[in-house]
């Protein structure tokens, strides 16, 4: 099991194909759900459950809530202020059992920001209610939307 969910190839080829079937995957009481249960084959359902602790993960990182944090912690516009409740850097109330520190979706961006690995168990930062949709509409080159969210390269004039 690769502790980075992010390097698990297959898990994302996977959301990939789910997608181009109409599949959508989302998180839900921290399993994961879709409307279109009828066109996954027995592959596709061995494939998921064999891969869902990093499945869980890689659609909370596709979801407009990590993604929109991402976008402002490169902008600069997130932290700028330290919220005295909540989550410090976006204010979100936190879970019951976690009084202080980041709400899962801020520490999902800031992996994601800083480069670094997100393990699976970041699935434990979350409260059970939560959700999150993924929209991997973006085709070229396979790409999920956190990866079409990376800064693109600046051409160097000749
Ligand atoms: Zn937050």
């Amino acid at each position: 099991m690769p502790s980075d969910v992010l390097a698990n190839v297959e898990a994302r080829g996977l959301l990939l194909d789910l997608d181009e079937k109409g599949v959508r995957l989302f998180v839900r009481a921290g399993t994961l759900m879709t409307k279109a249960a009828a066109r996954l084959t027995p592959d596709d359902r061995a494939a998921i459950r064999q891969h869902k602790p990093d499945l869980l993960v890689l659609v909370l990182i596709c979801a407009d809530a990590t993604l929109d944090r991402l976008l402002a912690l490169r902008a600069g516009t997130l932290g700028r202020e330290r919220h005295e409740r909540g989550c410090y850097l976006c204010g979100q109330p936190l879970p019951s059992d976690r009084p202080l520190g980041r709400c899962g979706w801020c520490a999902l961006a800031c992996r994601l920001h800083a480069g670094g690995p997100v393990p699976a168990d970041l699935i434990a930062l979350f409260p059970e209610s939560i959700r999150g949709t993924t929209c991997p509409q973006l085709r070229p080159g396979r790409a999920l939307p956190f990866d079409c969210a990376q800064p693109t390269l600046e051409l160097q004039e000749a």
